[in-house]
């Protein structure tokens, strides 16, 4: 805690306060965080076969990111990257850990600061309701790492209706502060309800609360009251798929309305993001219009709905382009808290508000970089997205990690297009460039007719890849 505390100094210059006004209260931040949830399935994104209206809400009282990614196509890497704020491949959180409680080592590394150890350090009362999936070890649990409650499911998933069947981790009780708790209603539901006893409970004090449901991710277990309002969809397992989702956006709903209820509204920040792409083939899920599916690095593997909003604050109902990343909340966040970025460590996130208020709408990002655990890099400038087939994987330093990549070597990767069912040769189609702007579903490989793009964008990868190997803890 020394070492927390001793880089989280308040920023005075950044503090509004420092103009001189009164100073305003630090907002409340509330994070929605779903699991699985195709680019294609919102209203708000303009998808209206499964109704979102709680969730469309945010995105019609704020900002809709319509280039906002993830760092990893995968659950567990994804939230390492958003507790962060960095890259995960810095601390070798590439893949997700096996649930094992006795390990040590399979989990978010301790070296890491999280977002709501440094939130606490402002002030704030930091919750954490949902899917950990950053460690099973007692060392790993969330009231460890930065959370000053915690209530939900601590491994990948979990089955949502009491008595139902599931693997190992899907099946143990729910945790609260470390004690077992038996599930005795639909999960969803029970993830609503605590988190909107949070938001009310906290009502007066700065809070910041990480809502991480685990729907819509399997298995597919809905109620009639879900489905009722999913029966149009013949596709069986996209019906119970959709109805996780009305689930979730249900529960959304419910947090929402706390929040309205308990005038905190124009005092907290919302966002709303989803962990990784639609997993296609096994849910029947849509990325639509992207190629690509969970566990790849293609745009319907990182490419999310990313929406967030701060009634008075933000400009309401609008659009943002520029490509944006889920560790962007950490630096974007710390900043309205009043927090210095540590300093003793490369932060990959940038700084939303400029693009998010309008005040500063030059990108944050001159390059965002995506490495999949398999062989696959790919980089995202502009309108450009690149991608790089490498043969084997070469990390040069020994990581501590059996999740990680170092030393993996694979003889090759084949990706099927869902939609196709064609199989690609990734090494026999590379390198690959696409202007995801004109062709968001990644058609046409521009590679040959553009060199000088693909160069720039090739000296992305290249260059991160370099100063990775020099430091590749990114330590300061
Ligand atoms: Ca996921």
């Amino acid at each position: 805690m020394q070492r927390i505390l001793q880089f989280f100094l308040p920023c005075l210059l950044c503090a509004a306060g420092a103009t001189g006004a009164a100073e305003p209260q630090k907002p409340n931040i509330l994070l929605f965080y779903a699991d699985d949830l195709g680019y294609g399935e919102l209203g708000c994104y303009g998808f209206q076969e499964v109704p979102t209206p709680h969730i469309d809400s945010i995105a019609a009282n704020g900002i809709r990111f319509t280039g906002g990614y993830v760092s990893a196509p995968l659950c567990s890497p994804s939230r390492a990257g958003l507790m962060t704020g960095r890259y995960q491949q810095r601390f070798g959180h590439e893949n997700n850990p096996a649930w094992l409680p006795d390990s040590t080592v399979a989990g978010l590394p301790l070296s890491q600061t999280t977002l709501p150890q440094a939130m606490k350090t402002a002030g704030y009362v930091t919750g954490c309701v949902g899917k950990w999936h950053l460690g099973a070890h007692p060392q790993f649990h969330p009231n460890r790492r930065g959370f000053d409650e915690y209530f939900g499911l601590l491994g990948g998933g979990h089955i949502y209706l009491p008595g139902a069947a599931g693997g190992v981790e899907y099946n143990i009780p729910m945790n609260r502060n470390g004690q077992d708790e038996p599930l005795t209603e639909y999960l969803t539901d029970v993830l609503g309800r605590e988190a909107s006893a949070f938001v009310k409970r906290h009502a007066g004090e700065p809070w910041f609360l990480y809502l991480a449901f685990n729907a819509p991710h399997t298995p597919l277990q809905v109620t009639d009251k879900q489905l009722d309002r999913v029966k149009h969809i013949s596709d069986e397992t996209r019906r119970n798929y959709g109805g996780l989702v009305v689930g979730l956006d249900d529960a959304v709903g419910e947090v929402l309305t706390t929040l309205g209820e308990s005038g905190q509204e124009a005092n907290t920040l919302v966002w709303f993001f989803s962990d990784n792409g639609g997993p296609v083939s096994v849910s029947h899920s849509d990325n639509t219009p992207l190629r690509g599916a969970k566990g790849n690095v293609f745009e319907g593997g990182i490419r999310v709905p990313f929406l967030v909003s701060w009634p008075g604050r933000l400009p309401a109902g609008a659009t943002v382009d520029a490509p944006a990343m889920n560790i962007d909340l950490f630096p974007t966040v710390l900043r309205l808290a009043g927090l210095e970025l540590p300093d003793d460590r490369i932060v990959d996130g940038r700084d939303l508000w400029g693009v998010m208020s309008g005040e500063q709408p030059a990108p944050p990002h001159e390059a965002l970089l995506f490495f999949d655990d398999k062989v696959i890099d790919g980089a995202r400038s502009g309108q450009w997205k690149y991608y790089r087939y490498v043969d084997r994987y070469y990390w040069p330093v020994p990581l501590d990690k059996p999740n990680s990549l170092a030393g993996r070597r694979l003889e090759g990767y084949t990706y099927k297009d869902e939609r196709t069912g064609r199989e690609l040769r990734l090494y026999a189609d590379h390198p690959m460039l696409y202007d995801v702007a004109l062709d968001p579903g990644e058609a046409y490989n521009l590679a040959a007719r553009q060199p000088e793009v693909s160069a720039r964008m090739l000296g992305y990868i290249e260059r991160w890849e370099q100063d990775w190997i020099k430091n590749p803890r990114g330590w300061k």
